[in-house]
């Protein structure tokens, strides 16, 4: 039997016009500024108009350390969303927007997929709404305005070789790692050496994502440090006076985007910063908009539970005050096979040892999330491919765990295919269960927040930071930053910083190589081992099959 591909699937969409999607959520007309007929922003005057609504509950979605093609989460959340509408539920889904890395590198597409997706899913991967450009302009902004700042005499005494703020591209491009400005002569400034990272890791894509409103985005806007003088004083982007201009570059892109699903029910699509070397998950503004106008609202948080859901919980909630019901976390047979040591060639053959020898992953998942006094479900991914065996394998794995999984088939069947997840689900966010709390207090220092990250969620024996990176942690805590959480960038692939290693790991170390301070996003971001926050395109990127049919249709997404 063949399958359709996502983009065949999402372009035979029975479209509804956004009005009525949001009418869904009873969402006036006027307050949907429509960019064409299937997508629109919600309005800040009529998100400030519901605050007072009482609040829905908070589904988070997550996963196992994924395999390179993802497991399936924005696809579970989309098919959830999707069945608990089916059930008779105000459900609405909250999930991030594409970056066009990936999705000419080699991950794909972020629209979910099979009969579990959101539309128009050519254009939430490629512009959308123009969010990402409005993130990379303002943030470059700021950064041309540095260089010109030095440029016309340097007043506030920047030290050229402490600039610490970068320039961003929304594409993965190696080359502009590290690289050298202004060379050329006098009237282009002074050489000194920086580089690009990749969009969705700039500090500006992690306000836009944590501000609760544009005159928060502004305070937090002008607060990033961007250059420290030759005393190591900060310098700031209030310093630069960049700040209201960027908050102008960034007025509309604050508003949520609301799109809809294959099954016409309501899916904000809002801000995007990657989990492995961000921190993962949607806008607060979208969430919080998404909670005032449903009753049950689904989100997904990057890559495995290790990475996305430690920060949606010690950042995200934290930082705006939300809590989750219940955590889904999505288990798929291949990647339990692949945990359990199978090559990604194998993974098509029955193997029910390898799946038993990959489920320890999935049952640190489990208790990692249980750490933070959440309820936990288990959602397994089907795979046509998977057999009845391997499925039950993780079962009665999940069993043994204390804990119930579910077998959803919503990417071969839509919402008929989760209506056994949203029952439960819902059930059990009824049942306000949830006792969630951070993992750590902020009275913590820097560095005993990443141990208690890497001992309670990566479940290393140690953390190795030489002297300069302690001396630099001390610094921002003399500076008074001491009480920010901590935002670990690490590979995705396995709780460890060695992408090789999989399954459940015990016994290694976690190397720091570079903290950076992001002081208007509000946390520190540790950065460990070799993971790149610009990634580079694999040998064969996935852009060299993207192109346009004789009918003028886009080909190649996936
Ligand atoms: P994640 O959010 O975990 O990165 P996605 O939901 O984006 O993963 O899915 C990644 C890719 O895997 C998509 O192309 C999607 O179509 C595919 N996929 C997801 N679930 C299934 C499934 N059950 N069977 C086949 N392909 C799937
Ligand atoms: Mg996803």
């Amino acid at each position: 039997m063949s399958y359709k591909s996502d983009i065949e699937i999402a372009r035979e969409a029975k479209k509804r016009p956004i009005q009525e999607i949001g009418a869904k959520l009873d969402i006036p007309s006027d307050h949907l500024l429509p960019y064409g007929h299937d997508k629109a922003k919600v309005s800040q005057e009529y998100i400030n108009s519901v605050q007072g609504n009482a609040d829905g509950k908070l589904i988070l979605v997550t996963a196992i350390n994924p395999t390179p093609a993802g497991e399936g989460k924005t696809t579970t959340t989309v098919g959830l969303g999707d069945g608990l509408n089916r059930i008779g539920k105000r459900a609405a889904i909250c999930i991030r927007e594409a970056s066009l890395g990936p999705c000419f590198g080699m991950k794909g597409g972020a629209a979910g997929g099979g009969y579990a997706q959101v539309v128009p899913m050519e254009e939430m991967n490629l512009h959308f709404t123009g969010d990402f450009h409005a993130i990379t302009s303002a943030h470059n902004l700021l950064s041309a305005m540095i260089d010109n700042h030095i440029y016309w005499g340097n007043e506030l005494g920047i030290d050229e070789r402490r600039v610490v703020w970068r320039r961003v591209l929304d594409m993965n491009d190696r080359a502009l790692r590290d690289i050298v400005t202004s060379l050329g002569g006098v009237a282009n400034g002074f050489p000194r050496q920086t580089g690009f990272d990749i969009t969705v890791a700039s500090e500006v894509m992690a306000i836009l994502c944590l501000a609760n409103d544009l005159s928060d985005l502004q305070r937090r806007l002008g607060d990033i440090i961007v250059a420290y003088t030759r005393a190591k004083e900060p310098i700031t982007c209030r310093d630069i006076k960049a700040d209201g201009a960027m908050t102008v570059l960034l007025k509309d892109a604050t508003q949520p985007n609301l799109v809809q699903t294959l099954e016409n029910n309501p899916a904000f699509v809002h801000g995007g910063p990657f989990a492995n070397i961000a921190h993962g998950c949607n806008s607060v503004i979208a969430t919080r908009t998404a909670l005032k106008l449903a009753d049950y609202v689904v989100t997904e948080a990057g890559f495995g539970a290790d990475l996305g859901a430690e920060k949606f919980m010690n950042i995200k909630c934290r930082k705006a005050g939300l809590a989750p019901s219940v955590v889904v976390v999505v288990a798929t047979v291949r990647a339990m096979k692949m945990n359990g040591g199978v090559a990604k060639a194998d993974l098509g053959a029955e193997n029910v040892n390898a799946v038993k020898a990959g489920c320890p992953n999935l049952g640190r998942h489990i208790e990692n999330v249980k750490q933070f006094g959440v309820p936990v479900v288990v959602a397994i991914n089907h795979f046509v491919t998977d057999t009845d065996a391997e499925v039950q394998a993780v079962k009665d794995y999940v069993a043994e765990m204390g804990s119930e999984a579910i077998l959803c088939q919503h990417w071969e069947k839509g919402s008929e295919g989760t209506e056994a997840l949203a029952t439960r689900v819902a059930e059990i966010a009824d049942k306000d269960e949830s006792n969630f709390a951070p993992l750590y207090g902020d009275d913590l220092s820097l560095l005993e927040k990443v141990e208690c990250v890497a001992k309670r969620i990566y479940r290393a024996d140690e953390v190795l930071a030489d002297q300069k990176i302690r001396n630099q942690l001390k610094e921002w805590e003399d500076a008074g930053y001491g009480n920010l959480p901590v935002c670990m960038a690490k590979t995705q692939y396995s709780f460890t910083t060695d992408p090789n290693r999989r399954g459940a790991p015990t016994g290694h170390s976690v190397p720091i190589r570079e903290v950076r301070l992001s002081a208007g996003a509000g946390f520190v971001v540790v950065i460990c081992g070799e993971i790149m926050t610009m990634p580079g395109l694999p040998r064969v990127p996935a852009a060299e099959a993207i192109m346009l049919n004789e009918a003028g249709q886009i080909e190649g997404l996936f």
